[in-house]
């Protein structure tokens, strides 16, 4: 068994799941309520697709819900565009949030009254450092750090620079209220966090109203207390701050005690799942957009044709544990295959052709073949197929001076066209140049559908397509955007791109079913793999993206070299 076979043969484990049920059982909890809480400052990648469905997963098996709430707390790089995007996604994944949909900025004003509570009780203070000197008063993980010369101003002369903040009295960066907890805690994030910055900056949602705006650490928890949160559920790199989240909860009149649990995010190899390192590639231009079909993004994996329910199926395989590790992109891919081996319809299609003639078949004349649509689904039915006198076969498929193992079309030999007749190859025609631009080939009318009465047999079955009947099309064949499976993108992507990750097929040949294809709706195209039709496509011109080879043909390069 390979890597994948071992991946996909053991349960997958899910601690989370395993807290849930426990809570529950000992009446810890009473319902289930969990949030999907992205920040609206890009698109929806497949790691958040791992933390949607377990968010989600949890609220439908355990009969709880799930929101969507939007962590908008930091208008400098969150966008309308974002929001949307992220609502579409989550909703294409399978997941309905019903009237819960929330954002952080919802509880600005709680948030605020909030802060001025832990001013009040000598909790929070207002501190003139700047963001250099903070981080310099803070100490290291190994030296505990000072408090700052602000840390013991009056409650009073907190609360009016807290309120002076907020009225806008005071610059950028000029002065941030911070938590008064403890500068000389193991954990850092005790050492009196940042709890409300100063940003002159417009908010998607709430416009010029605010100018101070609640660092992650003070809108999250509590945020989760206000929506009655009973898992607040997120990846490791929370995990140091969970004893500020409990501070946080302990510390104000929160109408409910959610707790938080921290699982490993999802990494993918030969890929990048971080935000920053996505816009990156957007912004230099190094794909075609968010949703260019190579990238890891939802709305790049819906266009290039993967079902939704290979990504749950996925999601669900990959487990839930603490175990930081890397998921290898064959996983996706054979999780995409078993769907779409049940699913997808078959059709014929030649990438690039090599025309065949059939002298013995009458000029002018075409018939229609039978054709199977799904040979695990009976139910798809059948289509009926053109054939004539002239067709396309795959170059590839042909070889004038065959090595032993090549038992595809060659001079004097006999091979069957799928659904179709035997035909026999008996002449190259070449151009000046040398290359085969055309074989002469003869039919055996006797073995219509495939089969010859006398039973000879042939040792190769191949696809084709009328080429008076076919539609043009370009098909784009995607490889991983990243060389390594690890790619190393300290120093920029550039170096660390797959510069094959494209490669347009612009001349293809499509059977005329193919051109009602309909978005959304990938295809099996025989002996090649699934595609999808792309919205590039026009009429006259379809772009059909690859989904997935038949087989995994990357594993078995990266094998070789
Ligand atoms: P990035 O680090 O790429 O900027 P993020 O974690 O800041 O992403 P958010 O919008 O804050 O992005 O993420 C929303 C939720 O999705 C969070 O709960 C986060 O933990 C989770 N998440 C993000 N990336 C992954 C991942 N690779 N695997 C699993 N969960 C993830
Ligand atoms: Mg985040």
């Amino acid at each position: 068994m390979n890597q994948t076979d071992v991946e996909a043969a053991s349960a997958p484990s899910n601690f989370v799941r395993d807290i849930v049920a426990e809570d529950l059982a000992a009446g810890r909890v009473k319902s289930v309520i969990t949030r999907f809480p992205p920040e609206p400052n890009g698109y929806l990648h497949i790691g958040h697709a791992k933390s949607i469905c377990l968010n989600f997963g949890l609220a439908e098996e355990f009969a709880g819900r799930c929101n969507l709430r939007f962590d908008d707390t930091n208008p400098a790089k969150e966008e309308q565009e974002y929001i949307d995007a992220i609502q579409q996604d989550v909703r294409w994944l399978g997941y309905d949030w019903g009237d819960h949909l929330y954002f952080a900025s919802d509880y600005f004003e709680q948030l605020y009254d909030w802060a001025e509570h832990l001013i009040r009780e000598g909790k929070a203070y207002v501190d003139d450092l700047s963001a250099e000197e903070i981080r310099d008063y803070r100490g290291t993980l190994t030296e505990p750090g000072r408090g700052s010369p602000f840390r013991d101003r009056t409650v009073e002369e907190n609360l009016d620079l807290f309120r002076k903040m907020r009225s806008g009295a005071f610059k950028e960066g000029e002065r941030v209220l911070r938590a008064r907890i403890d500068m000389a805690s193991g954990n850092i994030n005790l050492r009196d966090p940042v709890l409300y910055r100063i940003l002159h900056q417009s908010h998607p949602r709430t416009g010029s109203t605010w100018c101070i705006y609640p660092t992650y650490d003070f809108a999250h928890g509590q945020s989760d207390a206000i929506e009655h949160i009973s898992h607040s559920v997120c990846t490791l790199e929370f995990a140091d701050h969970r004893p500020l989240y409990d501070w946080l909860i302990e510390n104000l009149p929160v109408p409910s005690q959610p707790k938080q649990y921290e699982f490993s995010r999802l990494n993918l190899g030969h890929t990048v799942l971080s935000k920053r390192a996505l816009i990156q590639l957007v912004e230099e231009g190094h794909v075609r957009g968010w949703d260019d079909p190579r990238m890891p993004t939802i709305s790049g994996l819906r266009r290039r044709g993967i079902p939704a329910a290979a990504i749950r199926e996925f999601c669900s395989r990959i487990g839930v544990t603490k175990q930081d590790n890397v998921i290898e992109m064959a996983l996706l891919d054979f999780c995409v295959r078993e769907l779409l081996n049940a699913k997808a319809e078959r059709r014929m299609a030649v990438l690039d052709p090599l025309k065949l003639v059939i002298e013995n078949y009458p000029e002018g004349q075409s018939e229609e073949l039978e054709a199977v649509n799904n040979p695990e689904d009976e139910t798809a039915g059948t289509r009926k197929v053109p054939f004539s006198r002239e067709l396309y076969i795959e170059r590839d498929d042909f070889m004038e001076d065959p090595p032993k193992k090549f038992f595809r079309l060659a001079p004097g030999r006999e091979v069957r066209l799928r659904y179709a007749f035997f035909v026999t190859c008996n002449e190259v025609i070449k151009n000046d140049a040398g290359e085969i631009v055309e074989l002469r080939c003869t039919y055996d009318p006797e073995t219509r559908g495939g089969n010859a009465p006398d039973g000879r047999k042939v040792k190769a079955t191949m696809h084709w397509v009328s080429a008076e009947h076919a539609v043009p099309a370009e098909v784009r064949l995607y490889e991983p955007l990243f060389t390594d499976e690890e790619p190393n993108i300290r120093d920029g992507l550039a170096a660390a791109l797959n510069p094959d990750s494209l490669k347009r097929m612009t001349n293809c040949r499509l059977e005329p079913a193919l051109g009602d294809a309909a978005l959304g709706v990938p295809v099996q195209f025989e002996r090649l793999g699934y595609f999808c039709l792309d919205p590039d496509s026009t009429n006259e011109k379809r772009v059909f993206n690859r989904v997935v080879a038949l087989r995994d043909t990357w594993a078995k390069l990266r094998a070789k070299a």
